[in-house]
């Protein structure tokens, strides 16, 4: 970490300015080395209009900005070089800054060092790159939260109360002669505990929404050939505002589409047609297709209004039974050979792609099934992340231990064991405790210069 890194912080291509950051003990003074104006006093926070030099010869004509430690992103020395943003002079002046001393910077090294110098916390750094990262208003609104500190606070009061817990129980393991005090603290501590878990099991549900808020709900579109899910996708995307990403030609590969649909991304796929087959290539669009039921939020099973159920059908509505899934009984301007006794227990809607309000009872129940309207109005205090909402849910099973220890009179000393194990595993969301790995993992993720 003592070594000083350098990058482009800007996209690489051509524009009107490209960005070259450099943070570390040196970087003032590597700076110097090449910059027309004598920058080595200068105060911090401020901008200095020169040249870029090799030798004598002028590389480009910058503004460089110099912000001291530990008043900046990393809390170390930074400069900041705008240049022309050609790629030819970009990378001119970062080869010079390479051979003058610095080292180019690893993907999310910057951020990395905000977080080991202690500026940011790693529920902060991972927010900076949903904040890059995120493709919606909803998913922009939810990081610069988390940006700001409020995960942050939720697990940090989540951390307090448990210790507060734990105070409870050491006083009672330092007196153990005053039998009422066990019987009280015994009582008031499962209360604690149950409270403290309703917390952590509401996270776990925000989350839920949060998700559907940040990437959008992943459906989708599975049925026989000639049902009519080409028909439906269409209609989807002609109604609403829609960004066809990949159309190819035939219908046994997957189309996609994402619907913006009440604020939120409907992220659409259309599968071939699953049924037995023989055909390799159509055998290839059926495996695609299974695996993507696996993967999503929801499935939308399409049937012909018109057909009687068979053997392809009933096997696609038991593969889904155990999803979030509507059947779609489509083609309804059409004579009814459905039995629907055989469709019992299961959300079941009625379209059809020909009349101009055909799809509406579909989307009504995407909105019914996701709290669309609830989900949009609420506040956006949400934890999002994949892997902070993993530690919420080992927390979860600790306390499950807990609990059974509690009811079965355990001695206290081993639940405050497991509740200490709770605080650092809470610590570890924050980045309190945090391994090698992990870090390395979770920064090789960012871009490089950020
Ligand atoms: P896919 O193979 O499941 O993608 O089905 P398509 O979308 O290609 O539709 C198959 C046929 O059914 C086409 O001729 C469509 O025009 C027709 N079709 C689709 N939806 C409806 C509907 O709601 N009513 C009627 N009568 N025909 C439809």
């Amino acid at each position: 970490m003592n070594d000083t890194i350098c990058a482009i912080s800007t996209a690489l291509g051509v524009g009107a300015i490209s960005i070259i950051k450099i943070s570390g003990n040196e970087a003032i003074e590597i700076v110097n080395k090449l910059f027309s104006e004598d920058i080595k006093n200068v105060p911090s926070h401020t901008i200095h209009y020169g040249y870029i030099k090799e030798n004598d010869e002028i590389i480009d004509e910058v503004l460089v900005t110099v912000m001291r430690n530990p008043k900046s992103f990393t809390r170390e020395d930074v400069v900041e070089i705008n240049c022309h943003g050609g790629i030819a002079t970009t990378n001119k002046v970062l080869e010079l800054l390479l051979t003058n001393g610095c080292r180019m910077a690893e993907p999310g090294e910057f951020t990395k060092r905000a977080f080991l110098n202690g500026r940011i916390n790693l529920m902060e750094a991972e927010a900076v790159m949903d904040l890059i990262n995120g493709k919606t208003e909803e998913a922009r609104k939810i990081a610069i939260k988390e940006l700001n500190g409020t995960g942050t606070k939720l697990i940090s009061n989540l951390r307090e109360d448990l210790v507060k817990i734990i105070s409870n129980i050491e006083v009672n393991i330092d007196y153990p002669e005053y039998n009422d005090i066990y019987e009280v603290t015994i009582k008031d501590i499962k209360e604690k505990i149950e409270y403290f878990n309703e917390r952590l099991n509401k996270i776990i549900s925000e989350y839920e929404n949060g998700k559907i808020l940040k990437d959008g709900i992943n459906t989708v579109i599975v049925g026989r050939p000639n049902v009519g899910k080409s028909s439906i996708l269409n209609r989807l995307l002609n109604d609403n505002k829609a960004i066809v990403t990949d159309i190819p030609g035939t219908t046994r590969d997957i189309v996609e589409g994402n619907i913006s649909f009440d604020g939120i991304l409907l992220n659409i796929i259309d599968t071939a047609g699953i049924r037995e087959t023989e055909d390799v290539v159509e055998k290839i669009g059926v495996e695609k297709s299974l695996s993507k039921i696996d993967e999503a939020d929801l499935v939308l099973i399409i049937l012909n209004n018109n057909e009687e159920l068979n053997d392809d059908d009933l096997q696609i509505i038991d593969k889904t039974k155990d999803k979030p899934s509507i059947i779609v009984i489509n083609k309804n301007d059409l004579d009814s050979k459905i039995d629907t006794n055989l469709l019992k227990g299961r959300d079941i809607i009625y379209t059809n792609t020909i009349d101009i309000n055909g799809m509406e009872p579909l989307k009504d129940k995407i909105r019914e099934m996701f709290k669309l309207e609830e989900i949009s109005k609420k506040d956006y205090n949400y934890i999002t992340n994949t892997r902070q909402i993993s530690k919420i849910k080992e927390c979860i099973n600790r306390i499950k231990d807990v609990k059974e220890s509690l009811n079965n009179e355990m001695p206290l000393d081993i639940i405050e064991i497991d509740l200490r194990e709770i605080w650092n595993i809470l610590g570890e969301i924050i980045g309190e405790s945090y391994s090698e790995e992990l870090l390395d993992e979770l920064f090789s993720k960012f871009c490089v210069g950020k």
